[in-house]
């Protein structure tokens, strides 16, 4: 048995750190959210009161926090990880966030005696729930090898990237291509229907055709298809309009400092700006088949 602290119970860290405790370890979660915290504690996560009482004598240290003005402030702030860990503590920051601020964070870990690893995720809350998400881990061999240990049970795949900051700079592609093809899929669902297409015979040729994605498969916008998908539920967050917004903010900044077009990126940001424009921010960024569908502008 491991003893972790867990920082940051959301849709994701919530569903995250009770696979850790399902699988016998001693987690010890904090959230500045009393209903985030309570969540957990039914998930079998001890809630601590602070952040240095979730870091004390833990073996690893999880984040999992929206932005990296979160991250930051939970590792470098006076009351933070940092301050109170153990130098001993392996500190995995599983946020998607800025690769500067994880660059920051790195820097700042080493210099205060701590080993650090960059380690996203990829899979959503349904996978967060089934234990099944892809980690994308960087750092040195070492800390990465480590982390993968702590990591286990809730990964379907551990992917190691390279040194610091290639995990978050994997997983800003990534969210690239998902955020495309979720408008993209949006947008051929629509026309199914005005085509007078059945919504699950255009779904069953789509996922085992060349339209298919894992936007399609799992938070497909119609609802009544799939059911992992928000669309059966008011477009309740799984992952809410403003992080996608700012997962494909993080890779447009990343291609203005690498000189790239991302003609198409830049395109759909404006559409899922849109949703937050219209007041959407909190809702699942899958809500974006009401610009498809023309409904968001009625
Ligand atoms: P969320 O908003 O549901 O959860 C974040 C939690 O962090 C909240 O409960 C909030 O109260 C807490 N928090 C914020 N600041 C804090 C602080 N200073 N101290 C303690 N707690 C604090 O977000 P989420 O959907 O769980 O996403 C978390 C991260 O994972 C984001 O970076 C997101 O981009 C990434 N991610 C999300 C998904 C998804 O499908 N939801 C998938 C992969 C990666």
């Amino acid at each position: 048995m491991a003893v972790f602290g867990w920082i940051g119970l959301g849709n994701m860290g919530g569903s995250m750190s009770a696979n850790l405790a399902k699988a016998g370890h001693d987690v010890r979660g904090f959230d500045l959210n009393p209903a985030a915290l309570a969540a957990a504690e039914a998930g079998g996560v001890k809630p601590a009161g602070s952040i240095a009482e979730a870091v004390a004598g833990a073996d690893a240290v999880f984040t999992m926090l929206p932005k990296g003005e979160h991250a930051k402030a939970v590792y470098l702030g006076g009351d933070g990880v940092l301050a109170h860990a153990d130098t001993r503590t392996l500190l995995i920051d599983s946020s998607t966030i800025d690769i500067a601020a994880a660059k920051e964070l790195h820097d700042a870990a080493a210099a205060a005696g701590f080993r650090f690893v960059d380690a996203p995720v990829s899979g959503g809350m349904s996978g967060a729930k089934a234990g099944t998400l892809t980690f994308m881990v960087g750092g040195e061999a070492d800390a990465v090898a480590d982390a993968s240990r702590f990591i286990e049970p809730m990964a379907a795949n551990i992917i190691p990237t390279g040194g610091a900051t290639t995990g978050q700079a994997a997983k800003i592609c990534n969210n690239l291509m998902l955020l495309i093809n979720l408008a993209s899929t949006a947008e051929g669902a629509v026309l199914a229907d005005r085509l007078g297409l059945d919504k699950k015979v255009f779904w069953d040729i789509a996922s085992v055709s060349s339209g298919d994605s894992w936007a399609l498969r799992t938070w497909y916008p119609v609802p009544g298809v799939v059911p992992t998908a928000a669309s059966n539920n008011g477009f309740a967050p799984t992952f809410t309009a403003e992080l996608a917004n700012k997962d494909i903010g993080l890779a447009i900044s990343a291609a203005e400092d690498t000189g790239t077009p991302l003609e198409i990126g830049r395109h759909v940001q404006q559409l899922y700006q849109r949703l937050i424009d219209a007041g959407d921010a909190g809702k699942d960024c899958s809500m974006i088949i009401k610009l498809a569908d023309g409904s968001l502008d009625a």
